[in-house]
């Protein structure tokens, strides 16, 4: 992972690649695969889950479904506004936004925000 330093104040800043996760230690390509089959856009991962992957990407998607206001907001009109369910919510974002890493980008670009979580490193430092 590339990592800067800015000399004049000692902040660094660390480029995440664009397939991966804020602290998750998760592919996004898996992450959308199993994204897919919860919001029932297609059935089943290949390769299988292992049962760590498992557990990780389940609390990924616990923590997804909290986040269904913050991510309308966050994409505003990209999005329908009669989104209700998380399901529903990916579903749209995978047709209006396309994969994962698209959507990630997105957020960080024009929210500063991430899927899962709104983190202060992706915000500039004061
Ligand atoms: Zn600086």
């Amino acid at each position: 992972m590339q990592r800067f330093l800015c000399p004049r104040c000692g902040h660094t800043v660390s480029v995440l690649p664009g397939t991966r996760l804020t602290y998750r230690p998760l592919e996004v390509e898996r992450l959308q695969g199993f994204f897919d089959t919860q919001a029932e856009v297609s059935c089943g991962l290949d390769p299988p889950l292992g049962v760590v992957e498992a557990g990780c990407l389940r609390r990924a998607w616990n923590r997804f479904l909290t986040r269904v206001q913050v991510l309308q907001d966050a994409f505003g009109q990209i999005l329908p506004t009669d989104l209700h369910t998380a399901q529903q919510l990916w579903k749209e974002l995978r047709r209006s936004v396309g994969s994962a890493e698209e959507m990630l980008r997105f957020l960080a670009r024009h929210c500063k925000r991430s899927l899962l979580g709104d983190y202060a490193c992706l915000r500039p430092a004061p």
